[in-house]
């Protein structure tokens, strides 16, 4: 086949929509980047930009200081005892799953883990017990539900599973588990356990040490104001020499890493943004404060919000029967939604979805979710009035 024009033409640049819509899709509020990132994406945007001081091994570069991030300011960060940077949180996943276990081992996985999280052990060719959570309204994963599924695959296979893990929070409703629990029951069998910061790492305060996980992982593009695909993923001393083990045929190259990772411009991104996603992590109190205050104002509107009570993350899933009900008459169906948001140039509820959709008020502002919360009821009134 030839390749033409044509073709060439369609892979033209394309401009973006607006980027000044207030976005509250919850795959995105976490993953903008600050403006010293936005100059820094460009700065470092050749290929192998960050190689020219490299003697052979990507976190210890001291110019740019990715040395000083890896091995400095993310451990602290983090509080953890090694971290390497990633290609995003199924990289730090999958690298934890295929070096702390063997073919046909079973691990254990909260019911509402990622989908990346199956993937990945299905990639490990791993075995999946998974850990019932209460569903609705809740969808609560019960700390002690961990102690059954170890239960059960020793009963099964006469062994403990290689690893557990539990998603901080999920990301579907936004709920945090009690880890500490979870560590000590996961522990009293010694399984490791890892933590899936996806949603959290870069937004609030994680302390892997103080909450008692094995491996720490997170998301830059999703939490971290970063320009992915990256992640970071941190591992206790015990099993730094498992996870990071080095080639034997290219000494200084760690195998689950397949030698180096993000060499270029998205850990300068992270570099960038680096100070800023320390700070707003010590914010999020007010973060919690904001996303209980609007789910209080959508509730009033005869909006449900699902998961935690009181709500603990700015990740939350609403059901909504009132724009159900409003889509079934409406002349744009169901989206008619989507469409109105962005009449109002509020971002991220999934096109087309009315009858439940989730939301993150991350980074928005008491300010904005207002308006979010008006334009809402507005919304309610302008179809309920037409009837
Ligand atoms: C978004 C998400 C992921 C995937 O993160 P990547 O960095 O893109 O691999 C994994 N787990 C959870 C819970 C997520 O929400």
């Amino acid at each position: 086949m030839e390749l033409d024009d044509s073709t060439l033409n369609k892979l033209g640049f394309i401009a973006r929509g607006p980027r000044d819509a207030i976005n509250i899709d919850p795959l995105q509020t976490g993953g903008k980047l600050t403006e010293d990132a936005r100059k820094a994406l460009v700065e470092w945007g050749d290929g192998y930009s960050v190689c020219d001081f490299c003697g052979g091994v990507l976190d210890l570069i001291k110019k740019p200081p990715i040395e000083e991030l890896v091995h400095n300011a993310l451990p602290a960060f983090l509080d953890t005892d090694v971290v390497r940077i990633t290609h995003g949180a199924r990289e730090s996943k999958f690298a934890v799953m295929h070096s702390m276990a063997k073919e046909g081992d079973y691990i254990v996985l909260d019911e509402l883990a990622h989908y990346s999280s199956f993937v990945a052990a299905e990639r490990a060719r791993l075995n999946i017990k998974t850990v019932p959570h209460s569903a609705s309204p809740e969808y609560r994963t019960d700390a002690e539900k961990y102690a059954d599924a170890i239960e059960e695959v020793i009963q099964e296979t006469g062994e403990a599973p290689a690893l557990a893990q539990i998603t901080y929070p999920d990301g579907s409703y936004g709920n945090l588990a009690d880890v500490k629990r979870i560590a000590k029951i996961c522990h009293s069998y010694d399984v490791p356990l890892m933590l899936n910061g996806a949603y959290s790492v870069g937004r609030m305060p994680i302390h892997a040490k103080k909450m008692g996980v094995d491996f720490v992982v997170g998301s830059g593009h999703k939490s971290m104001a970063s320009s992915g695909p990256i992640g970071v993923l941190g591992v206790k001393e015990d099993y730094a020499d498992i996870v990071f083990r080095k080639s034997s045929i290219n000494k200084a190259k760690e195998v689950e890493l397949l030698g180096c990772t993000a060499r270029g411009a998205t850990v300068m991104t992270m570099i960038a943004s680096f100070p800023e996603v320390v700070r707003r992590t010590q914010n999020w109190d007010n973060e919690v404060a904001d996303a209980r205050w609007f789910s209080s104002k959508l509730e009033d509107m005869g909006l449900i919000q699902m998961g935690d009570r009181p709500h603990n993350h700015d990740l939350m899933f609403f059901k909504a029967p009132v724009f159900y009900e409003i889509s079934q008459t409406a002349k744009k169906g169901r989206y008619f939604l989507y469409k109105e948001l962005k009449k109002r140039n509020i971002h991220g509820i999934k096109s087309g979805l009315t009858k439940y959709f989730k939301l993150s008020t991350f980074q928005v502002g008491r300010e904005n979710l207002s308006y979010v919360a008006d334009s809402f009821q507005e919304i309610i009134d302008k179809y309920q009035k037409a009837k």
